[in-house]
């Protein structure tokens, strides 16, 4: 490789990186939830002072310049891995990105001391595929998210590592433990153009990603009850309200009974906690095909598909005798509460959702009018079944 190629290379790396640190930090300072960024960031800041030493060490080689190079290349992509590992679990990972940066340092920095810089190359390298593979892994670990630009990522991630690897197996099998200088051969020459690819498309797909994630958050806080964690009532509508319901589609209306007084009595904190006690009832009877949704109050609502009315009343019966027994529990003592419920099926041919959902809760307030803790099914007429 000509001699301006290999600057220019370098030159491209060093940049691709500064400006994706900048980015990264940037997009940090914009929304400081995304607390990976900020790893992400520390770690292109490291890249980018270890693209500087390295440049410098080309030009005037020395043990001082060869360390200061392999500490900031290991340091930034240990964040690099702790980065991604955050992205995945949501955790800090502190501990174990200082501890791969404090490894990865040590056995690479050692043989400088001793004058053997080619083993420190070696280590090097090995070190820096590690890091690389394990980050790549850490993506593929998420790739259920967004599969396309998860899988782009780690196969990048793969090939930047691999020709770190190459590296170290050029250097290996030429049995070179004191060079004295950079390496220079075809690997290393694979390793820098992987690099300008790898920082260029890693940084694009996983800006873009992360995008992805913050639009789905929000469309999924949006379509969520903050209280309960239950769908709420415009996502609800959202899944139902455009399809005729059929003869075989029960909706189920819940409402608390006398759940003012419980606020009224004990305060808003508890009355919060009843609705969460109901929400996990719910919860617990239904199956994961099921919807649940918080109306709104103190008003649920639960859809089952493929069912008929004896199954139907008999869930909500099971929930309303569960939620009877539920001792709820807070400072200064302990309630209980009930609950009255009303069914109602779509018909042969379709029924509009809301209309479905109308004859529930007028089922619902016969089983109020009737005394409470009751359930009812709404027929053609309305018929008191509990
Ligand atoms: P009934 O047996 O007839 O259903 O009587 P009720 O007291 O349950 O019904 P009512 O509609 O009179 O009262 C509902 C109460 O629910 C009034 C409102 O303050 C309370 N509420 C609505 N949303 C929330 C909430 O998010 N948290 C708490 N703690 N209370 C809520
Ligand atoms: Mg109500
Ligand atoms: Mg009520």
């Amino acid at each position: 490789m000509m001699v301006l190629d290999y600057w220019t290379l370098l030159l491209a790396i060093g940049l691709s990186a500064f400006c994706l640190a900048g980015t990264l930090f940037a997009a940090w300072l914009a929304a400081r939830v995304e607390r990976f960024m900020l790893s992400w960031s520390v770690g292109m800041w490291a890249v980018v002072a270890a693209v500087v030493f390295y440049s410098v060490y080309v030009k005037a080689p020395s043990a001082i310049l060869a360390g200061c190079w392999f500490v900031a290349l290991l340091t930034g992509f240990s964040f690099i891995w702790g980065a991604a590992y955050r992205y995945r679990t949501d955790r800090p990972g502190r501990v174990t990105t200082v501890r791969a940066a404090a490894v990865g340092c040590t056995v690479t920095v050692a043989p400088l001391i001793f004058g053997l810089d080619g083993v420190g190359f070696i280590a090097l390298n090995l070190c820096a595929a590690t890091l690389l593979a394990l980050t790549a892994s850490e993506y593929w670990r998420c790739r259920a998210e967004a599969p396309l630009p998860t899988v782009g990522i780690v196969v990048l991630y793969a090939l930047t590592a691999v020709s770190f690897a190459l590296c170290a197996a050029v250097l290996l099998s030429e049995r070179r433990w004191v060079l004295g200088h950079a390496p220079q051969n075809w690997a290393e020459n694979v390793n820098l153009v992987m690099s300008v690819i790898g920082i260029t498309g890693i940084g694009a797909m996983s800006l873009a990603l992360n995008q992805w994630r913050i639009a789905s958050r929000h469309r999924r806080d949006a379509m969520t009850d903050a209280l309960t964690g239950l769908l709420n009532r415009r996502a609800l509508f959202d899944r139902y309200g455009a399809q005729p319901v059929g003869p075989h589609t029960a909706v189920l209306a819940f409402d608390l009974d006398g759940f003012k007084a419980i606020n009224d009595r004990h305060g808003h904190a508890v009355g919060d906690r009843v609705l969460r006690v109901f929400a996990s009832v719910l919860s617990d009877a239904c199956r994961h095909t099921d919807t649940i949704a918080r109306l709104g109050g103190e008003e649920f609502a639960v859809v089952l598909d493929r069912t008929v009315a004896d199954r139907a009343t008999a869930i909500a019966e099971r929930i309303r005798k569960t939620f009877e027994t539920s001792i709820i529990q807070f400072d200064g003592g302990s309630i209980h509460c009930t609950v009255s419920a009303g069914i109602a099926f779509g018909r042969e041919g379709g029924a509009p959702f809301d209309t479905v959902l109308n004859g529930a809760d007028k089922a619902l307030y016969a089983s109020k009018r009737g005394g409470r803790n009751r359930v009812s099914l709404a027929t053609d007429g309305l018929r008191l079944v509990v």
